[in-house]
Protein backbone atom coordinates (compact mmCIF):
# COMPACT_ATOMS: atom_id res chain seq x y z
CA UNK A 1 0.00 0.00 0.00
CA UNK A 2 2.82 2.28 0.69
CA UNK A 3 4.65 1.49 -2.29
CA UNK A 4 1.28 2.33 -3.90
CA UNK A 5 0.84 5.63 -2.71
CA UNK A 6 4.65 6.41 -3.42
CA UNK A 7 4.32 5.36 -7.28
CA UNK A 8 1.37 7.57 -7.39
CA UNK A 9 3.33 10.40 -6.36
CA UNK A 10 6.10 9.44 -8.12
CA UNK A 11 4.50 9.73 -11.50
CA UNK A 12 2.51 13.24 -11.03
CA UNK A 13 6.46 14.50 -10.18
CA UNK A 14 7.71 13.10 -13.24
CA UNK A 15 4.63 13.99 -15.17
CA UNK A 16 5.33 17.31 -14.49
CA UNK A 17 9.16 17.42 -15.43
CA UNK A 18 8.19 15.81 -18.67
CA UNK A 19 9.57 17.46 -21.56
CA UNK A 20 11.10 20.07 -19.53
CA UNK A 21 14.65 18.51 -19.01
CA UNK A 22 16.39 16.23 -21.08
CA UNK A 23 17.48 13.57 -18.48
CA UNK A 24 19.84 10.26 -19.75
CA UNK A 25 18.13 7.26 -20.62
CA UNK A 26 19.20 4.07 -19.89
CA UNK A 27 19.15 0.47 -21.63
CA UNK A 28 16.48 -2.08 -19.50
CA UNK A 29 15.96 -5.43 -20.43
CA UNK A 30 12.47 -6.59 -20.28
CA UNK A 31 12.53 -9.34 -17.82
CA UNK A 32 9.03 -11.18 -19.86
CA UNK A 33 10.04 -10.50 -23.20
CA UNK A 34 13.65 -9.83 -23.49
CA UNK A 35 12.77 -6.51 -25.36
CA UNK A 36 15.79 -3.73 -24.94
CA UNK A 37 14.36 -0.92 -24.49
CA UNK A 38 15.59 2.90 -22.58
CA UNK A 39 14.20 4.58 -20.02
CA UNK A 40 14.92 7.94 -17.24
CA UNK A 41 15.57 7.58 -13.89
CA UNK A 42 12.84 8.84 -11.43
CA UNK A 43 13.22 11.30 -9.54
CA UNK A 44 13.85 9.48 -6.38
CA UNK A 45 16.07 7.38 -8.49
CA UNK A 46 18.54 10.45 -9.39
CA UNK A 47 18.76 11.05 -5.59
CA UNK A 48 20.23 7.25 -5.07
CA UNK A 49 17.58 5.46 -4.30
CA UNK A 50 17.89 2.90 -6.80
CA UNK A 51 14.64 0.52 -6.46
CA UNK A 52 12.28 3.35 -6.82
CA UNK A 53 11.36 3.22 -10.90
CA UNK A 54 8.68 2.09 -12.95
CA UNK A 55 7.81 1.25 -16.20
CA UNK A 56 6.14 -0.07 -18.80
CA UNK A 57 7.56 -2.21 -21.58
CA UNK A 58 7.01 -1.04 -25.46
CA UNK A 59 7.20 -4.28 -26.61
CA UNK A 60 4.95 -6.64 -24.35
CA UNK A 61 3.40 -3.63 -22.05
CA UNK A 62 4.07 -5.43 -18.66
CA UNK A 63 4.12 -2.86 -15.89
CA UNK A 64 8.02 -3.41 -15.02
CA UNK A 65 9.92 -2.27 -11.62
CA UNK A 66 13.11 -0.69 -12.67
CA UNK A 67 15.75 -1.21 -10.53
CA UNK A 68 18.96 0.90 -11.15
CA UNK A 69 22.80 -0.61 -11.30
CA UNK A 70 24.78 2.11 -11.06
CA UNK A 71 27.55 -0.56 -11.91
CA UNK A 72 26.70 -1.19 -15.21
CA UNK A 73 24.55 2.19 -16.10
CA UNK A 74 21.47 -0.19 -17.10
CA UNK A 75 18.17 -0.76 -15.30
CA UNK A 76 16.88 -4.32 -13.81
CA UNK A 77 13.43 -4.83 -14.79
CA UNK A 78 11.01 -7.10 -12.33
CA UNK A 79 7.37 -7.72 -13.01
CA UNK A 80 5.72 -5.06 -11.19
CA UNK A 81 3.04 -7.10 -9.19
CA UNK A 82 6.28 -9.22 -8.00
CA UNK A 83 8.19 -6.33 -6.75
CA UNK A 84 5.12 -4.86 -4.98
CA UNK A 85 4.45 -8.51 -3.28
CA UNK A 86 8.25 -8.90 -2.13
CA UNK A 87 7.91 -5.17 -1.13
CA UNK A 88 5.44 -6.23 0.89
CA UNK A 89 6.09 -9.22 2.33
CA UNK A 90 10.08 -7.66 3.66
CA UNK A 91 7.78 -4.75 5.35
CA UNK A 92 5.61 -6.70 7.16
ZN1 LIG B 1 8.44 -6.93 -22.58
Amino acid sequence: MKVKILMFFLRILSNKKGGLILEPRYECNCCVCQHRFYASKSIFQTWGDHEHGMGTCPSCKTVLNLTFDPDTNEFITKIWIDFVNERNVANG
